[in-house]
């Protein structure tokens, strides 16, 4: 008899999971595994946020509910732990005395040391970890280059890969049965959040998990038909339907980008293909292909200096930072997108470009310090996705353009046009009228005081020079 463990990371699910089938066909009994591992979920990040703030956390805790739910349908029950991967994992395969450890590769730093510490533990046992792939909608070995020469730009990318390389089919979902828990093994529980010294969000929008994450997708797709719409719509700063909001499902694997791309194909085959369904695998691509950016350049992508090695200097003036982070800039798209931000632990693309130029373009701060909040904050936060596209728009990262500058008023002219995002978020200006809640620095202080608004008082005055907006 031949024992495995599978160890679920940012792979959530049954479907799709190609560590689990190999597991299930290598070995005679299969359990599975999940460690919270307490640096992340403890943690800080080098600017002194939590690691994994309160959204992600409930997310991830509601998402391994779910796989335990359905190893529990499968005959067995999910093993789990709260420590250092690498030492839960080793006690486990030792006392079970399994011969392997099956799990998808990750690529990043602190994934990649785990992994290859539990490695060298294993291999002290005469027991190995065995890789498999799970987390691109392309196989890296079906590109048609290494992926050292994959090109760092993403219009380049596309071309050369998209008409030529061939999205496999998702594997089926593992059917059990599984062999029962030993007695001697203990499940453990399932952690709370005052687990991690964290406590609840006041607002909870979506739920973590396969089961939730196949019915977001039926609904965006089959339900609402809103993928027809997602070109005209995805710009959009808050609502239930402008994007997919498949994110936080894509970041802990509880949905393959493969699933997802057949989806898409299949509601294009039985009910509509345009412009709109297309931009919805278009961007799966970019998803693919930060994460390439982030196997073939390495930490890098984690530099201040970026991919492309640049010299930038740290400006950091905690004050305004937090600003920032508060929602409390004098600027109402900022204030208003951040203000979300920290509510529901998710913002729009559009937003997250916007807050993110702002604080790069025109605070002037370090990209990093942005980039780590968004990391502790956000509910799909991906490493290669965010200091990716944090890269991009500092100008240190991909594409060819020396940054990425939005012109702040004209974007929030161009996507709110009414003013009712800033209106709902941004309570203290919600008397100014129409398009007028942009930019109350600008405006005749007659039109303030028939508001009431005293700026400065009520409202700060923006910490930026905004007639270059103008
Ligand atoms: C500064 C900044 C930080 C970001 N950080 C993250 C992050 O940590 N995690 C993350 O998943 N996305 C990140 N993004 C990309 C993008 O904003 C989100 O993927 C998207 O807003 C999620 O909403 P959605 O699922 O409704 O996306 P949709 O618009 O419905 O797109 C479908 C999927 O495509 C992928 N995708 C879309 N746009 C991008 C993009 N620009 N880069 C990479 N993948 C993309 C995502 O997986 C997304 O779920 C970041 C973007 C910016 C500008």
């Amino acid at each position: 008899m031949r024992r495995a463990l599978v160890w679920f990371r940012q792979d959530l699910r049954i479907h799709d999971n190609e560590a689990f089938i190999d597991a299930m066909e290598s070995a005679d009994e299969v359990f599975g595994v999940y460690v919270f591992d307490s640096r992340t979920f403890r943690g800080k990040t080098s600017f002194g946020f939590p690691k994994t703030g309160a959204h992600r956390a409930r997310f991830i805790i509601e998402a391994v509910a779910d796989l335990k739910r359905q190893f529990q349908v499968l005959g067995s029950d999910l093993i789990i732990r709260i420590g250092h991967p690498e030492d839960e994992l080793f006690a486990l395969a030792k006392s079970l005395r399994t011969s392997w450890v099956f799990c998808n590769r990750e690529r990043t730093q602190e994934e990649v040391e785990v992994q290859e510490h539990l490695e060298k533990k294993l291999w002290s046992i005469g027991q190995e970890v065995r890789f498999s792939r799970g987390k691109m909608l392309y196989y890296t070995a079906d590109l048609p280059y290494p992926v050292t020469h994959v090109p760092d730009f993403f219009t380049q990318f596309r071309k050369e890969t998209e008409h030529i390389t061939a999205v496999r089919q998702p594997l089926p979902a593992v059917t059990g049965p599984l062999t029962a828990l030993p007695a001697e093994v203990n499940p453990g529980v399932l952690p709370q959040l005052s687990d991690f010294h964290l406590t609840a969000p006041e607002y909870q929008w979506i739920t973590g998990g396969e089961e939730a994450g196949n019915k977001r997708l039926q609904a965006y797709l089959w339900e609402t038909g809103a993928v027809s719409h997602y070109k005209e719509t995805r710009n959009d700063f808050a609502g239930d339907f402008y994007s997919s909001q498949l994110s936080p499902y894509l970041a802990q694997g509880c949905l393959s980008p493969k699933t997802i791309y057949w989806e898409v194909k299949n509601y294009e085959s039985q009910r509509e293909a345009n412009e709109s369904t297309y931009a919805l695998t278009y961007e799966l691509l970019w998803r693919d292909f930060f994460r390439l950016m982030g196997k073939k350049h390495g930490n890098r992508i984690f530099q201040r200096q970026g991919i492309r090695e640049k010299p930038v200097t740290a400006n950091l003036d905690w004050e305004v930072l937090e600003q920032w982070i508060a929602g409390k800039t004098g600027v109402p798209i900022i204030d208003a997108n951040m203000r979300y931000f920290r509510h529901t632990g998710f913002l729009s693309n559009r937003g997250r470009q916007l807050v993110a130029s702002f604080l790069i373009h025109d605070l002037e701060l370090d990209w990093l310090a942005g980039a780590e909040y968004f990391e502790s904050q956000l509910i799909d936060y991906d490493p290669c996705s965010n200091y990716g596209n944090w890269q991009y728009l500092a100008g240190v990262g991909t594409d060819l353009r020396e940054d990425r500058y939005f012109n702040i008023y004209s974007q929030a002219r161009r996507y709110d046009p009414q003013g009712d995002f800033v209106r709902e978020w941004v309570p203290e200006l919600s008397a100014l009228t129409s398009h007028l809640i942009h930019l109350p620095d600008q405006l005749d202080p007659d039109v303030l005081q028939s508001a009431n608004i005293r700026l400065g008082i009520d409202y700060p005055l923006p910490g930026v020079d905004t007639e270059r907006w103008l």
